[in-house]
């Protein structure tokens, strides 16, 4: 069954306003609890009762439907034995890069050569009613164009559910492993799409309501980076060092900061044999550089 997505365009003035009545609240820094270094973290109430209320009371005002799962192209079936939630879906430019500066203290300003570029426009509000659930998955790779693609998810927790409603990571291979993130009103959990199964666990009791987002990266070549002279400065939220620009041997150009730069996703894999497998994102070539520090956070 094709069908397409429902995308409702915001009433703009109420979502960003949403956020922006507490911007003090959001401006104030949080502490970051790794659950797993650099691939699972959690940041509790970021978002003020009041926000959780008052998107809750919007999205409803919109609609829930069906949550359609994803099949490419563009393209979502029906599949309640998979995926059993409703959802609204918002396009909203101005929001997104709202939040992603308010986000900033808590993302890695570099991630696989690439830097931190924001939030996908597109918020998908989820609300999962006694029972339903999101089987095992894993989150896709969203890219809008060449150069440009999401490396995390973000999820923000809008309510608190006291029975059932976790997202529930599973790992194995070498370090064996489960983390049931509670949803709890205002947290959000942020972490690597790639490599990491997760659930939306059955709702024993009352409601969740969740909004799931992207966070973007960008490559840069060496002319482009020249010429973006107002990014050279920033640092980094989590490790606080600035950007730094490494040419590779390969020839293409890698941005990092001092936090860990690839993704620890292939389990299987223990850590040394990992770091024999740090490849170019852009042309898989083994990594090479003269740079010591890139070979740190390696
Ligand atoms: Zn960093
Ligand atoms: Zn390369």
């Amino acid at each position: 069954m094709k069908s397409k997505s429902v995308v409702q365009t915001a009433d703009k003035k109420s979502i960003i306003d949403i956020f922006k009545a507490d911007d003090k609240e959001l401006n104030k820094k949080k502490q970051i609890e790794q659950v797993v270094q650099g691939e699972i973290w959690v940041v509790k109430k970021f978002l003020t009762t009041k926000q959780c209320e008052e998107v809750i009371k919007f999205s409803e005002k919109q609609g829930f439907k069906d949550a359609l799962v994803n099949v490419g192209y563009g393209l979502g079936v029906l599949d309640k034995d998979f995926r059993d939630c409703n959802r609204v879906m918002v396009d909203d430019f101005e929001t997104a890069q709202y939040l992603a500066e308010k986000l900033r203290p808590y993302v890695p300003l570099c991630q696989e050569g690439a830097l931190y570029d924001g939030m996908n426009e597109r918020f998908r509000v989820l609300k999962y009613s006694k029972d339903q659930k999101f089987t095992m998955h894993q989150d896709g790779c969203w890219s809008p164009q060449r150069g440009i693609f999401s490396i995390l998810t973000i999820q923000f927790y809008l309510n608190t559910v006291d029975n059932g409603g976790c997202t529930r990571f599973e790992w194995d291979g070498w370090d064996s492993k489960e983390f049931n993130c509670k949803s709890e009103e205002g947290k959000i959990v942020i972490f690597r799409q790639h490599g990491w199964w997760h659930e939306g666990s059955h709702v024993l009791k009352g409601l969740k309501y969740t909004i799931r987002n992207d966070l973007m990266y960008k490559l840069y070549t060496q002319k482009e980076w020249q010429n973006s002279k107002q990014l050279h400065n920033l640092a980094c939220g989590v490790c606080s060092k600035k950007v730094q620009a490494e040419q590779l041997q390969c020839g293409h150009l890698f941005l990092f900061c001092g936090c860990h730069a690839f993704y620890n996703g292939d389990i299987h894999l223990n850590p040394e044999e990992k770091k024999r497998l740090r490849c170019c994102i852009q042309c898989n070539k083994k990594i090479q550089s003269t740079s010591q520090e890139l070979y740190e956070i390696l």
